[in-house]
């Protein structure tokens, strides 16, 4: 049977095909998540994953039960922001065609599934076409022991590809949180994203503008890095909420290369107050 648990619009799912909704979007095989999340950016480099990774810790940190996906199959950076890519995901047989793949668990009770948690060494690079990341991301989603999540976050792939295509119109998506830096050029890429969503009827939750500002480290003031625009003038030319703020931050760049990220987003109030309303 399949599962509505993860559909965006349960009223009408029955749950009558198997491995798929009768909203047309696929199911997971082992366990039930209540809400799928995807952060998106189009741009690569501009924080996707590092917000991915703050909201996650924030509602586990809440006391929810929350995996994160990394969709980013050619640029995985999860498991280095957790701290866990010395570990491996380990696959299970289950019979003989099919196996799952068990989720590293973070240090805040986090299930992480990667493609660098899959391969045997991190800097090799996935030399693969379209079709097969669409088909290994799938399987990374529909195979993989979550159990069961209230949040799934999916750090999403950057650009408009057929990746970005297939999870958005098959992955059960609740809703996406834009992520932008206050810079024009970042901006209209990032646009085309919305678009895309907005022309598949995902529902968008609004933007996180990173690098938005620096603190001077000697006046206190926050000094805006790329742009003299306000967030809030590129929130309306993308058409979104502005959900908040994140300065440049190097504690954050060094905790995140010491693989101790979660531990200083846990302890540092910015990231709460900005996350806390949100879910
Ligand atoms: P994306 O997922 O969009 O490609 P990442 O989240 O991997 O981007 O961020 C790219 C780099 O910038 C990483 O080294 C990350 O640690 C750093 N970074 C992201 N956001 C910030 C920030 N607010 N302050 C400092 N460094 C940041």
């Amino acid at each position: 049977m399949g599962n509505c648990s993860t559909c965006p619009s349960k009223s009408s799912c029955n749950a009558s095909k198997s491995e798929e909704n009768s909203c047309g979007k696929i199911s997971i095989k082992h366990g039930q998540i209540k809400n799928v999340i995807g952060v998106i950016s189009g741009k690569g480099g501009v924080g996707k994953s590092t917000v991915s990774g703050i909201l996650a810790v924030n509602l586990a940190k809440k006391g929810y039960k929350v995996g994160v996906l990394d969709a980013d199959i050619t640029g995985p950076s999860m498991p280095r922001f957790f701290g866990v890519n010395e570990q491996r995901a380990r696959m299970i047989a289950v019979d003989e065609n099919n196996a799952i793949f068990e989720p590293v668990i973070t240090k805040s009770g986090i299930k992480l599934i990667s493609m660098n948690l899959l391969i045997p060494k991190e800097d090799e690079p996935v030399i693969w076409r379209g079709p097969v990341v669409t088909g290994v991301l799938t399987q990374m989603f529909t195979d993989t022991n979550w159990g069961e999540l209230d949040y799934l976050i999916i750090d999403m792939p950057p650009g408009t590809s057929d990746i970005t295509l297939t999870i958005m119109q098959s992955f059960p998506i609740y809703e996406l949180v834009v992520v932008s830096t206050p810079q024009d050029m970042v901006s209209m890429i990032v646009k085309k994203v919305v678009s895309m969503a907005e022309k598949m009827n995902i529902r968008i939750k609004g933007l996180i503008e990173n690098m938005a500002y620096i603190v001077c480290t000697d006046c206190d003031k926050k000094l805006k890095v790329f742009s003299n625009k306000s967030s809030e003038e590129h929130a309306e030319y993308l058409g979104l909420p502005l959900l908040g703020e994140l300065p440049i931050n190097l504690e954050l760049t060094e905790a995140v290369n010491e693989g101790k990220a979660e531990e200083y987003i846990k302890d540092n109030s910015l990231y709460s107050l900005i996350f806390e309303g949100l879910y």
